[in-house]
Protein backbone atom coordinates (compact mmCIF):
# COMPACT_ATOMS: atom_id res chain seq x y z
CA UNK A 1 0.00 0.00 0.00
CA UNK A 2 1.12 3.67 -0.65
CA UNK A 3 0.17 6.60 1.44
CA UNK A 4 -1.54 7.88 -1.39
CA UNK A 5 -2.28 7.78 -5.02
CA UNK A 6 -0.55 9.58 -7.72
CA UNK A 7 -1.78 10.05 -11.22
CA UNK A 8 -0.88 7.81 -13.54
CA UNK A 9 1.42 8.15 -16.31
CA UNK A 10 -0.32 7.28 -19.45
CA UNK A 11 0.30 4.16 -21.19
CA UNK A 12 1.28 4.97 -25.64
CA UNK A 13 -0.99 2.86 -27.64
CA UNK A 14 0.47 0.86 -30.04
CA UNK A 15 -0.55 0.31 -33.52
CA UNK A 16 -2.27 -2.47 -33.80
CA UNK A 17 -1.58 -4.15 -30.89
CA UNK A 18 -4.31 -4.28 -27.69
CA UNK A 19 -1.74 -3.77 -25.26
CA UNK A 20 -0.19 -0.61 -24.69
CA UNK A 21 3.40 0.50 -23.88
CA UNK A 22 4.40 1.61 -20.29
CA UNK A 23 7.18 4.71 -19.90
CA UNK A 24 9.79 4.69 -17.72
CA UNK A 25 12.09 7.30 -18.52
CA UNK A 26 12.30 9.71 -21.46
CA UNK A 27 15.65 10.68 -22.82
CA UNK A 28 16.21 13.52 -25.27
CA UNK A 29 18.93 14.82 -27.33
CA UNK A 30 20.14 18.11 -28.03
CA UNK A 31 21.33 19.40 -31.39
CA UNK A 32 21.28 16.67 -33.75
CA UNK A 33 20.27 18.82 -36.75
CA UNK A 34 22.66 21.08 -37.99
CA UNK A 35 20.75 23.52 -39.09
CA UNK A 36 18.33 23.81 -35.86
CA UNK A 37 21.79 24.22 -33.98
CA UNK A 38 22.56 27.11 -36.51
CA UNK A 39 19.25 28.82 -35.95
CA UNK A 40 20.27 28.26 -32.14
CA UNK A 41 23.59 29.84 -32.39
CA UNK A 42 25.41 26.74 -31.69
CA UNK A 43 28.24 24.59 -33.23
CA UNK A 44 27.61 20.86 -33.66
CA UNK A 45 29.66 18.44 -31.67
CA UNK A 46 29.73 15.34 -34.27
CA UNK A 47 31.82 13.48 -32.03
CA UNK A 48 28.75 12.55 -29.40
CA UNK A 49 25.36 13.58 -28.74
CA UNK A 50 24.25 15.46 -25.11
CA UNK A 51 20.90 14.23 -23.57
CA UNK A 52 18.73 16.14 -20.64
CA UNK A 53 15.82 14.37 -19.76
CA UNK A 54 11.97 14.73 -18.68
CA UNK A 55 10.05 13.64 -16.18
CA UNK A 56 7.61 10.76 -17.08
CA UNK A 57 4.85 12.39 -15.41
CA UNK A 58 5.13 15.22 -17.84
CA UNK A 59 4.52 13.11 -20.50
CA UNK A 60 0.99 13.65 -22.90
CA UNK A 61 -0.71 11.50 -25.34
CA UNK A 62 -1.49 13.07 -28.58
CA UNK A 63 -5.02 14.79 -29.10
CA UNK A 64 -4.15 16.33 -25.59
CA UNK A 65 -5.43 19.93 -25.01
CA UNK A 66 -3.33 21.61 -22.46
CA UNK A 67 -3.08 24.94 -20.28
CA UNK A 68 -0.90 27.64 -22.03
CA UNK A 69 2.21 26.69 -19.54
CA UNK A 70 3.18 29.03 -16.53
CA UNK A 71 6.45 31.37 -16.77
CA UNK A 72 7.27 31.42 -20.23
CA UNK A 73 6.15 34.69 -22.74
CA UNK A 74 8.56 32.07 -25.44
CA UNK A 75 7.04 28.51 -25.52
CA UNK A 76 8.44 26.75 -28.65
CA UNK A 77 7.27 23.23 -30.32
CA UNK A 78 10.24 21.15 -30.96
CA UNK A 79 9.14 18.23 -33.65
CA UNK A 80 10.96 15.13 -33.01
CA UNK A 81 11.24 11.62 -33.47
CA UNK A 82 11.23 9.22 -30.58
CA UNK A 83 12.20 5.65 -30.26
CA UNK A 84 11.22 3.37 -27.83
CA UNK A 85 12.77 0.50 -26.31
CA UNK A 86 12.07 -3.00 -25.85
CA UNK A 87 14.69 -4.80 -24.90
CA UNK A 88 17.49 -3.92 -22.10
CA UNK A 89 20.84 -3.12 -23.30
CA UNK A 90 24.33 -1.53 -21.36
CA UNK A 91 27.75 -0.81 -23.01
CA UNK A 92 25.89 -1.79 -26.21
CA UNK A 93 27.38 -1.50 -29.75
CA UNK A 94 25.52 0.18 -32.54
CA UNK A 95 24.30 -3.00 -33.56
CA UNK A 96 23.06 -4.43 -30.69
CA UNK A 97 21.45 -0.88 -29.97
CA UNK A 98 18.96 -1.20 -33.56
CA UNK A 99 17.84 -5.06 -32.08
CA UNK A 100 16.62 -3.09 -28.67
CA UNK A 101 14.18 -0.88 -30.62
CA UNK A 102 10.90 -1.75 -29.90
CA UNK A 103 9.17 1.41 -32.09
CA UNK A 104 8.89 4.37 -33.11
CA UNK A 105 6.36 7.57 -32.41
CA UNK A 106 6.00 11.00 -33.30
CA UNK A 107 6.83 13.66 -30.28
CA UNK A 108 6.92 17.00 -29.20
CA UNK A 109 9.98 18.47 -27.15
CA UNK A 110 7.78 21.66 -25.92
CA UNK A 111 10.29 23.87 -24.50
CA UNK A 112 10.52 27.29 -22.59
CA UNK A 113 13.22 29.33 -24.93
CA UNK A 114 13.25 32.17 -22.58
CA UNK A 115 14.15 30.23 -19.88
CA UNK A 116 16.63 27.64 -21.45
CA UNK A 117 18.14 30.56 -22.92
CA UNK A 118 18.66 32.37 -19.60
CA UNK A 119 20.01 29.10 -18.12
CA UNK A 120 22.97 28.48 -21.07
CA UNK A 121 23.48 32.57 -20.24
CA UNK A 122 24.06 31.53 -16.52
CA UNK A 123 25.45 27.92 -17.33
CA UNK A 124 22.62 26.62 -14.83
CA UNK A 125 20.32 23.89 -15.54
CA UNK A 126 18.06 23.81 -18.04
CA UNK A 127 15.10 21.97 -16.13
CA UNK A 128 12.77 25.18 -15.86
CA UNK A 129 13.02 25.64 -19.38
CA UNK A 130 12.45 21.61 -20.74
CA UNK A 131 10.82 19.72 -17.99
CA UNK A 132 7.69 21.85 -18.21
CA UNK A 133 4.63 19.70 -17.24
CA UNK A 134 2.88 18.65 -20.45
CA UNK A 135 6.05 18.72 -22.24
CA UNK A 136 6.26 15.36 -23.85
CA UNK A 137 3.73 14.73 -26.50
CA UNK A 138 3.46 11.69 -28.02
CA UNK A 139 1.69 9.77 -30.49
CA UNK A 140 0.42 6.18 -31.14
CA UNK A 141 4.05 3.92 -31.20
CA UNK A 142 4.41 1.91 -34.31
CA UNK A 143 6.54 -1.27 -34.17
CA UNK A 144 9.85 -1.31 -35.69
CA UNK A 145 9.55 -4.05 -37.94
CA UNK A 146 6.42 -2.29 -39.08
CA UNK A 147 8.28 1.18 -39.71
CA UNK A 148 11.09 -0.35 -41.41
CA UNK A 149 14.62 1.09 -41.77
CA UNK A 150 15.27 5.18 -40.53
CA UNK A 151 15.77 6.75 -44.14
CA UNK A 152 14.65 9.37 -45.68
CA UNK A 153 11.44 9.93 -44.05
CA UNK A 154 10.02 13.66 -43.96
CA UNK A 155 9.19 14.80 -40.34
CA UNK A 156 6.67 17.83 -40.50
CA UNK A 157 5.26 20.25 -37.88
CA UNK A 158 2.45 22.58 -38.63
CA UNK A 159 0.82 25.44 -36.53
CA UNK A 160 -2.85 26.56 -37.20
CA UNK A 161 -1.87 24.90 -40.73
CA UNK A 162 0.99 26.56 -41.57
CA UNK A 163 3.96 24.61 -42.43
CA UNK A 164 6.72 25.50 -39.59
CA UNK A 165 9.10 22.60 -39.43
CA UNK A 166 10.01 20.52 -42.18
CA UNK A 167 12.60 18.13 -42.88
CA UNK A 168 13.62 14.61 -42.76
CA UNK A 169 15.08 11.84 -40.83
CA UNK A 170 18.06 11.67 -42.66
CA UNK A 171 19.29 14.67 -41.38
CA UNK A 172 20.07 13.39 -38.39
CA UNK A 173 23.50 14.39 -37.56
CA UNK A 174 23.67 11.21 -34.60
CA UNK A 175 22.11 8.70 -36.05
CA UNK A 176 19.56 5.76 -34.21
CA UNK A 177 21.35 2.86 -33.25
CA UNK A 178 24.83 5.26 -32.80
CA UNK A 179 22.52 7.53 -30.03
CA UNK A 180 21.21 4.29 -28.32
CA UNK A 181 24.72 2.72 -27.71
CA UNK A 182 26.21 6.04 -26.54
CA UNK A 183 23.36 6.62 -23.92
CA UNK A 184 24.09 2.81 -22.84
CA UNK A 185 27.36 3.32 -21.96
CA UNK A 186 25.40 5.63 -19.12
CA UNK A 187 22.60 4.16 -18.22
CA UNK A 188 20.92 0.70 -18.12
CA UNK A 189 18.19 0.94 -20.82
CA UNK A 190 15.51 -0.81 -20.77
CA UNK A 191 12.04 -1.20 -21.99
CA UNK A 192 9.80 1.70 -21.15
CA UNK A 193 12.60 4.36 -22.01
CA UNK A 194 11.77 6.63 -25.27
CA UNK A 195 14.33 8.67 -26.72
CA UNK A 196 13.82 12.13 -28.33
CA UNK A 197 16.31 12.11 -30.96
CA UNK A 198 16.56 16.00 -31.44
CA UNK A 199 14.48 18.60 -33.28
CA UNK A 200 14.98 20.20 -36.89
CA UNK A 201 15.41 23.40 -38.12
CA UNK A 202 11.84 25.64 -38.01
CA UNK A 203 11.57 25.99 -34.15
CA UNK A 204 9.53 28.64 -33.09
CA UNK A 205 7.02 30.33 -30.90
CA UNK A 206 3.21 29.31 -29.98
CA UNK A 207 0.26 31.27 -28.32
CA UNK A 208 -2.74 29.76 -26.41
CA UNK A 209 -5.47 28.69 -28.54
CA UNK A 210 -2.94 27.52 -31.22
CA UNK A 211 -3.09 23.84 -32.60
CA UNK A 212 -0.05 21.84 -33.30
CA UNK A 213 0.45 18.76 -36.06
CA UNK A 214 3.21 16.86 -36.44
CA UNK A 215 3.98 13.89 -38.76
CA UNK A 216 6.54 11.75 -39.86
CA UNK A 217 6.07 9.52 -43.03
CA UNK A 218 4.97 6.22 -41.47
CA UNK A 219 3.97 7.19 -38.10
CA UNK A 220 0.90 8.32 -36.78
CA UNK A 221 0.61 11.89 -36.67
CA UNK A 222 -0.32 13.60 -33.37
CA UNK A 223 -1.47 16.65 -32.38
CA UNK A 224 -1.61 18.79 -29.52
CA UNK A 225 -4.41 22.34 -28.56
CA UNK A 226 -2.67 24.94 -26.46
CA UNK A 227 -5.88 26.80 -24.21
CA UNK A 228 -6.00 29.25 -22.17
CA UNK A 229 -3.47 29.72 -18.87
CA UNK A 230 -4.64 28.07 -15.93
MN1 LIG B 1 14.34 18.76 -28.45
Amino acid sequence: MSLFALPPIPDVPVRGEAEAYPVRRIFCVGRNYAAHAAEMGNEVDREAPFYFTKSPAHLVLSGAELPFPPGTEDYHHEMEFVVALGAPLFRGTPDQAARSIYGYACGLDMTRRDLQGAAKDKRRPWSLGKDVEGSALIGEITRATDFGAVADQAITLKVNGALRQDANLSELIHKVPDVIAHLSGYYHLGPGDLIYTGTPAGVGAVQAGDVLEGAIAGLTPIRLTLGAPD
